[in-house]
């Protein structure tokens, strides 16, 4: 519990209540802690009344944790754990971290997921004093901050959006739960709702993928709810009762926008109100008094995005890979975006590729706009570079913790908006999405940038209350409270050098502290002579320190009034300005939004057309057939990564163009391990995604029906942290995919049926692809060890062969990476292994072991078996394909010859039986017997 980082904070003893704020802090006094001190009992008030939560309780220049806290927030951020007087007889624990580095800690505390209460004095530390020696100062919880309700950029990723998700449920009809979706970022002020099947509210999650959720106790043993919640990695946090629902959910939401009524927001379910009231209850309870602005709860239209579950995004590493990184992801090779609001924007995009053909068009228009304007494109990409994060400036301006520099964030974005919207203005005939666009960018008051600019200074500091950011010149009241300010810094000045000559020593320094104010500090040694005549005439002590002593005089008492007003008056003067700037900035915010989104919306299309120019992609044709048919298609990220290693990726066709009503094709792909197998899989479906998220693609030509739904599976992935053994975790990720894909949806599966013996694995893996062809009738991209399977193809109609090309060199496999028709004839697992530096003999003598087994296999099992295994003889009728197009089992032949055969015994025969049998086996044989 005692463990240290490099740099542990500085701690001081704690001070007693009554000296909180002051200058001494010294250790308290033990046994006045016998009884429960007034401080612990406000203490633990406060924490009973935010359950839950690590509370940050603030003392003087720290926010002290106490109890459990202490010990939860010393072991997570590495700091010392010490103790403070006593409790019922026990030692109190306590940690603290600095006000000033509290950024740094709240970072790391809420990144583990906990939730904090910032808990503030709410007076000055002389009006407790004066309520007596005992009182202990008012403190008010002032803030929670949860995962999912942050603002400030040190604690926010750029490029990606912070999202809360408040889920509620309908009341059930017949069993069927329906549930409501509502996810927000206080950052930005998005605000969406949606609703979703109890089937599909994983995906649902997963493609909000939130930071935090919160949803009514209710839910919490729900197991359909836990289950698809558990699927993604944010907290759960219960509310309670209040959260609200029927009439008070809808009476919440419509006084939080000032509504009359909720018509307006597009018929929103009764699950999508509660949901929406219950993030709004929740925002509340975690602001207090503070109100983000929001933008309007949107409704997302249902089956307006193409379903991805969670597996299938992390196997398909959309926005991170396996191991949680965002270089190596889809997202990190596509996103050529320059400003933060693109990149969030991008990223949104990814997660959610569209269905709807003409929306997809229009995307695909504004690309290849940018890419014929290439000039345009540059020139708006330099732009768009200089525009900071308007939208959480804007959301921390509303908040009321919005400092200077994000009032010039605004300026800068305004700026950088109306040149924008200008030269789109100019072009000859943008595409729809631009003109939107630019419309919507130059759509702000020029007045408010000109205001801005004329007020902020040109350098600006981070904090609000430390003053200085109005621009000298701006305001005559200003300026003369600061000239009377700084003059008396130059009497300051003066005045230290005269005490020097007074007290007749160069070491004396003249300084300030809230507790003192000013006052003079000298070496120990010429503080005992000061304490002296003639000295003591002028110097009153005040403090004795360590090595140090400190002085006052009656004419810096007098000087401590005339410049801490004075200084006061100009902090004064620029709070107001700043509170007028932020007004006027705030009447436009609906503007400010908007054009916001437009200049994301401009950057990820010139970041797409960037890309496609650059990296040689096309357009795709998408349109609401079953078509897929890629022409040499690559994949992004391998392909990258080859390139930076001097390597060409080789391209690949891909054919499962199937007709409506009778379904897709499904190509089985064979081959040896490390021959491409899995890349080609991976990059079909991200050539899927790229398309109906409106971007272009990786390929020569791709024509694509709309995807309705994603499903990529790979075997053997061990999911040990979530206690499931690896084959429990393939069927049971088998089974949402039979009972869900249908004729639109695309599937992928990677070497399903690995995680047991091989018998089974193959009779599952067979069973899998006849369900496919026959029930889901879906597209699919199947990549098997198991040789057996590419008799499938023999049997059914709508299921090819493909394999990989490799070559022979020298006894050494070499890898071609291209994709053909066939089925795969040896597996070359020797081979590869020799690649990867067995030794030697190992490899001679499992090549002999090959050819044993082989020769073997062709005797017993034989690949007849397993192609004249029956289909569908499942013994249940019941599950049995009634599709008269479908294969029938073949009858079982008798084998009369067989039969005779076999009971003859050679050894009981005399030569004269053997003669008279070998004459009876041609009989049989030639039909006559
Ligand atoms: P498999 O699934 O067949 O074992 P992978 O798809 O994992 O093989 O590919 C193994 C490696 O081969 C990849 O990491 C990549 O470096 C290389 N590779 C795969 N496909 C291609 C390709 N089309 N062109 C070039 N290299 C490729
Ligand atoms: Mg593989």
């Amino acid at each position: 519990m005692t463990e240290r980082d490099a740099d542990p904070p500085l701690r001081l003893e704690p001070a007693d209540a009554a000296n909180d704020g002051g200058a001494v802090r010294r250790e308290s006094d033990p046994a006045a802690q016998a009884k429960v001190s007034p401080m612990i009992a406000q203490y633990r008030d406060i924490k009973a009344a935010n359950p839950g939560s690590l509370l940050f309780y603030r003392m003087g220049d720290f926010y002290e944790l106490f109890f459990e806290d202490a010990e939860i927030a010393a072991k997570a951020l590495g700091i010392v754990l010490t103790k403070r007087g006593k409790h019922q007889g026990d030692d109190i624990p306590m940690c603290g971290v600095p006000v000033e580095r509290a950024q740094d800690y709240l970072h790391r505390l809420i990144g583990l997921g906990h939730r904090v209460a910032v808990c503030e004095q709410v007076e000055d530390p002389a009006e407790a004093r004066k309520r007596g020696g005992k009182s202990v100062v008012r403190r008010e919880v002032t803030r929670l901050v949860t995962p999912g309700t942050i603002t400030e950029d040190s604690l926010l990723e750029p490029a990606r959006a912070n999202r809360l998700l408040a889920i509620a449920r309908a009341a059930q009809s017949e069993g069927a739960s329906t549930y409501g979706l509502a996810a927000l970022d206080i950052s930005t002020g998005e605000f969406t709702v949606s609703e979703a099947s109890e089937a599909a509210l994983e995906a649902e999650i997963a493609r909000i993928e939130p930071a935090e959720i919160v949803a009514p106790d209710a839910l919490m043993d729900a197991p359909g709810f836990t289950r698809a919640c558990a699927a993604v990695r944010a907290p759960l946090t219960p509310l309670g009762r209040q959260s609200g629902e029927g009439a008070s959910a809808e009476r919440r939401i419509r006084e939080y926008f000032g509504l009359a009524t909720l018509d307006g927001l597009g018929g929103l379910s009764r699950a999508e109100i509660a949901a929406a009231a219950a993030a709004l209850f929740y925002i509340d309870r975690t602001q207090f008094s503070a109100r983000p602005a929001l933008g309007l709860p949107t409704r997302l239209g249902r089956d307006a995005h193409m379903a991805i579950d969670a597996a299938t995004r992390v196997n398909l590493e959309l926005t991170r890979t396996l191991s949680g990184a965002r270089a190596g992801s889809l997202i990190d090779a596509i996103d050529r975006t320059v400003t933060a609001a693109g990149g969030r924007l991008l990223a949104e995009r990814l997660a959610a590729p569209l269905t709807g053909v003409a929306d997809i068009a229009r995307r695909q228009d504004a690309i290849a706009f940018f890419i014929d304007e290439a000039a345009l494109r540059r020139a708006a990409r330099t732009t768009l570079k200089a525009a900071p994060d308007l939208t959480r400036a804007l959301s921390r301006l509303a908040l009321d913790r919005g400092g200077p520099r994000d009032l010039a964030a605004v300026r800068d974005g305004l700026i950088a908006a109306a040149a924008l919207g200008g030269a789109l203005g100019r072009a000859s005939e943008p595409p729809e999405e631009l003109r939107a666009a630019g419309a919507a960018a130059g759509g702000v008051d020029a007045a408010v940038a000109a205001r801005l600019g004329e007020a902020l200074a040109d350098s600006l500091p981070l904090q609000r209350r430390d003053g200085g950011f109005v621009r000298p010149g701006f305001d005559a009241g200003l300026d003369e409270s600061r000239a009377l300010r700084d003059e008396t810094r130059t009497v300051v000045a003066a005045l230290q050098a005269r005490y020097c000559e007074l007290a007749e020593t160069r070491q004396l320094k003249l300084k300030h502290n809230n507790f003192l104010g000013y006052f003079l500090e000298v070496p120990q040694a010429q503080g005992e002579k000061l304490l002296r005549a003639p000295f003591d005439a002028t110097f009153i002590h005040r403090q004795t320190m360590a090595g140090a002593m400190r002085f006052s005089t009656a004419d810096l008492a007098e000087l401590e009034v005339r410049i801490s007003s004075a200084a006061d008056e100009a902090l004064g003067r620029e709070q107001a300005i700043f509170a007028e700037l932020a007004g006027l900035v705030l009447a436009r915010e609906a503007d400010i939004r908007r054009t916001a989104e437009a200049l994301a919306t401009i950057d990820v299309a010139a970041g797409l057309a960037e890309l496609a120019a650059d990296a040689d992609w096309t357009r795709p044709e998408v349109d609401a057939s079953l078509a897929f048919a890629i022409e040499a298609g690559r994949h992004p990220v391998v392909e990258a990564a080859l390139r930076r290693e001097g390597q060409a990726f080789v391209a690949n066709d891909c054919a499962l163009s199937g007709v409506t009503g009778k379904g897709g094709r499904i190509a089985i792909v064979t081959g040896p391990n490390m021959a491409g197998k899995s890349t080609y899989l991976r990059q079909n479906a991200l050539i899927a995604v790229l398309a109906q998220m409106g971007s272009f693609v990786p390929a020569r030509r791709a024509h694509i029906g709309v995807v309705d739904r994603l499903f990529s599976r790979v075997g053997a992935a061990d999911d040990l942290a979530r206690g499931r053994s690896t084959f429990m975790v393939e069927m049971v990720e088998t089974a949402a995919i039979l009972n869900s894909a249908r004729e639109k949806s695309l599937v992928i599966l990677d070497e399903i049926g690995r995680g047991t013996a091989t018998f089974d694995g193959l009779s599952i893996a067979w069973a899998v692809m006849e369900h496919l062809h026959e029930k889901n009738r879906s597209r699919a991209l199947f990549a098997t060890h198991f040789h057996e399977l590419t008799q499938l193809a023999k049997r059914l109609d709508r299921i090819d062969n493909l394999t990989v090309r490799v070559t022979d060199w020298n006894g050494d496999v070499v890898f071609l990476h291209e994709i053909i028709a066939g089925a795969a004839d040896q597996s070359y697992g020797v081979q590869v292994a020799k690649l990867a530096g067995l030794p030697a003999p190992v490899v001679a003598r499992a090549k002999h072991l090959l050819a044993e087994f082989e020769a073997a296999d062709r005797l017993s099992r034989s690949d007849r078996l397993v192609a004249d295994l029956p289909l569908f003889s499942a013994p249940n009728a019941a599950d049995r394909v009634s599709d008269p197009a479908a294969p029938s089992a073949p009858a079982q032949a008798r084998d009369p010859l067989g039969e005779a055969l076999d009971a003859i015994d050679p050894d009981e025969l005399s030569p004269r039986r053997a003669m008279e049998e070998l004459y009876r086996l041609k009989r049989i044989r030639a039909g006559q017997d």
